[in-house]
């Protein structure tokens, strides 16, 4: 027919610039989400500074504070907005404390290590952070999936899987400018997450990473500090929230911090004790000089979104150009990440068409449990770490690929 001649008209045309591009020899990856070394340069002086080795009494070039130092409790404590007395600064990885604190549970929660459970659960809300999948997975703990909408997770998905399955002990959730689709979990969507899950049980986990709390690159929606609102629903018990300065300052250089109960704070400081005798308080101290408090880190951070906004648009830009047929993308305000949902299945098509052009995308099936997408459909473009020349030539190619795998489909 005359369409299927113009389909393939157009097939040939994006055929031949595919050729072209691949002749090129590219060798770009946009797979992690990694600050570039501009944003890098704004946490210079931590390099150079002289670190006085003392925070009062406490020697900081010896063992001692396993929960951090003082001035660093405050300022995890100013980031959180939670009390002091609840906060753990830890070493660089929030990741770490995520791990330690499920590792707990998993050996001695009370009443029952979960370890002794009968096929342990957790839900999982979709896409979400391939990293949180796999420590799940180390642990045996079935991941259940709950979609992502608009303000947060779908609450009535959310409350029928509990429903239907026995053991789920917890969920795990990005509140701010969520990994990989951006969503800003509404006040109300927190709070209703809250009730139904302590309606489940109440030794149900809410672990909340706020990897991306001071990461707004756009204006966004303001929220309740998620510990504030663990107490107005008197869930603090059973919440858990961890964020860190990875991309603040350094990546595996900065702090990370946990806010958690008293209950909460044993356990971990159980997991702690057997693992790591206190953290690097140097690095604590370095970080307290270089940050007086939660206003000089949104300034720092307000420097941040200056080099990240413009690789957003370049990449918002170009999705644009697509015919909305092909498919739909987020434009988060803040965060690392963008996901394109394809219209047909045809992710795993698409990295692989990417790949044998040069660039380097997230795998397909990454942003869920146990690498399986069950459409095929869910990309993650991270467009920071490359220059925004390098990005404009990746996003010709990821558009070239697009078209190319739903039009020979
Ligand atoms: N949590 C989320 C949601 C992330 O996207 C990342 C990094 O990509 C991390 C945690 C890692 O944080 P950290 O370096 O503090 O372990």
């Amino acid at each position: 027919t005359t369409l299927s001649y113009k389909i393939s008209d157009m097939l040939e045309s994006i055929l031949t610039h595919f050729e072209e591009i691949k002749a090129r020899g590219l060798s770009i990856d946009i797979t992690r989400g990694k600050p570039d070394s501009y944003q890098l340069d704004l946490s210079n002086e931590l390099l150079k500074m002289d670190i006085e080795p003392f925070d009062g009494d406490v020697d900081l070039r010896n063992y001692g504070e396993p929960f951090g130092i003082s001035d660093a409790r405050q300022l995890g404590a100013d980031v959180l907005s939670a009390p002091k007395e609840n906060i753990i600064t830890g070493e660089q990885s929030s990741l770490l404390l995520s791990y330690q604190m499920i590792l707990a549970k998993y050996l001695f929660d009370n009443p029952t290590a979960w370890k002794d459970l009968d096929n342990p659960k957790f839900i999982c809300p979709v896409p979400g952070f391939d990293r949180h999948f796999r420590m799940l997975e180390d642990f045996g703990i079935e991941m259940i999936t709950v979609p992502l909408i608009e303000d947060g997770i779908d609450i009535q998905k959310f409350e029928e899987a509990l429903n239907s399955n026995k053991n789920v002990m917890g969920v795990i959730c990005v509140p701010r400018h969520s990994n990989p689709s951006g969503e800003v979990y509404s006040d109300q969507n927190i709070i209703n997450i809250f009730q139904v899950g302590k309606a489940y049980s109440d030794n149900f986990l809410f672990l909340f990473d706020n990897a991306y709390l001071v990461h707004d690159f756009m204006p966004t929606r303001e929220q309740t500090p998620v510990w504030q609102l663990a107490a107005d629903t008197n869930t603090m018990n059973q919440a858990v929230v961890v964020t860190s300065f990875s991309k603040v300052t350094f990546g595996g250089g900065g702090l990370s911090f946990m806010a958690a109960s008293d209950s909460n704070l044993e356990l971990i400081k159980r997991i702690r004790g057997s693992m790591v005798i206190c953290p690097d308080k140097i690095n604590q101290k370095r970080h307290t000089q270089f940050f007086s408090g939660l206003d000089d880190i949104k300034n720092h951070m307000a420097k941040h979104a200056d080099l990240i906004r413009p690789k957003f648009e370049i990449t918002y830009e170009a999705l644009r150009k697509l015919d909305k047929n092909y498919g739909n993308f987020s434009e988060p305000t803040g965060g690392y990440f963008i996901t394109f949902i394809s219209e047909k299945p045809i992710a795993s098509r698409i990295v692989e068409l990417c790949k044998e052009a040069g660039v380097l995308l997230t795998a397909a099936g990454a942003t869920f449990p146990y690498g399986k997408d069950p459409k095929n459909n869910t990309l993650r473009i991270a467009p920071t770490f490359i220059d925004e020349q390098e990005l404009e030539v990746a996003m010709d190619v990821f558009i070239t690929a697009v078209q190319i795998a739903h039009l020979e489909t």
